[in-house]
């Protein structure tokens, strides 16, 4: 029987988007469901943002996928993204224990014989906030330390930039944005399969949610469309618009 997994990035904050993503990873052959970065509201923030973050995670998030896991047992996975402030990762690690689902940023977690990694650092950007900036040397480095705790071949890595110079990093004015460091990692190292986010606008602009690096498939599917994949078999992908 298939394994299917469902993916969603930069969700930032839109109940109604998670309510989607959850629906959709309901399904019986759903084995997990993997929430990119960007979890919290930003740019809808009135007053004091690290705490509208905390809220959402604290009383709706955190809860809601912890009542998600209960009733239906599927993995949940998540990470932080360049748009969630650091300062409330706290309340992040607080739902793992609690059992709501499993981190990603620096971890290889398995998932049946594969695995799911992540990293939320990106490349510098003119973005207002700086929680999660990196310079291409230093990603690189983390993207080597990560890619020693499980075998790339056989893992699905979470990266909340996208690749350099592919169909996944354009901004709306055309230009390419994305990790030179995060290219090279899936160039050298041909993982599973990779997933990104952060440039909402990408798949409109470039008409591409998914590209082939080397043997690689990377896909950034955009901000809050669902992707959906079988974790034996990624023949099998497809995308569920926003
Ligand atoms: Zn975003």
């Amino acid at each position: 029987m298939a394994e299917i997994a469902v993916y969603a990035t930069d969700l930032h904050g839109e109940v109604r988007d998670y309510e989607r993503l959850l629906e959709a990873g309901s399904g019986r052959n759903v084995r997990a469901v993997i929430i990119g970065g960007d979890i919290s509201p930003f740019l809808t923030a009135i007053g004091d943002i690290a705490i509208y973050q905390r809220e959402f995670m604290e009383f709706y998030l955190i809860p809601r996928l912890k009542e998600f896991r209960r009733k239906t047992k599927k993995d949940v996975f998540i990470m932080m993204g360049n748009d969630d402030l650091k300062v409330n990762l706290d309340i992040l690690e607080k739902g793992e224990k609690s059992g709501a689902f499993k981190l990603l940023d620096m971890k290889a977690q398995p998932l049946g014989d594969i695995f799911v990694a992540g990293y939320s650092h990106i490349n510098e950007a003119p973005f207002l906030l700086k929680d999660w900036e990196k310079e291409e040397d230093e990603i690189a480095k983390d993207l080597k330390k990560l890619s020693g705790m499980s075998d790339p071949k056989k893992t699905v890595y979470i990266m909340h930039a996208p690749p350099l110079g592919t169909g996944l990093d354009v901004i709306f004015n055309g230009e390419h944005v994305g990790s030179r460091a995060i290219r090279k990692f899936i160039e050298e190292k041909q993982p599973l399969l990779t997933l990104h986010g952060h440039i909402h606008e990408s798949p409109q602009m470039t008409g591409v949610w998914k590209e082939v690096i080397g043997k690689t498939i990377s896909s950034n599917p955009g901000k809050g469309s669902i992707l959906v994949f079988d974790i034996h078999d990624l023949k099998v992908m497809e995308i569920l618009p926003r």
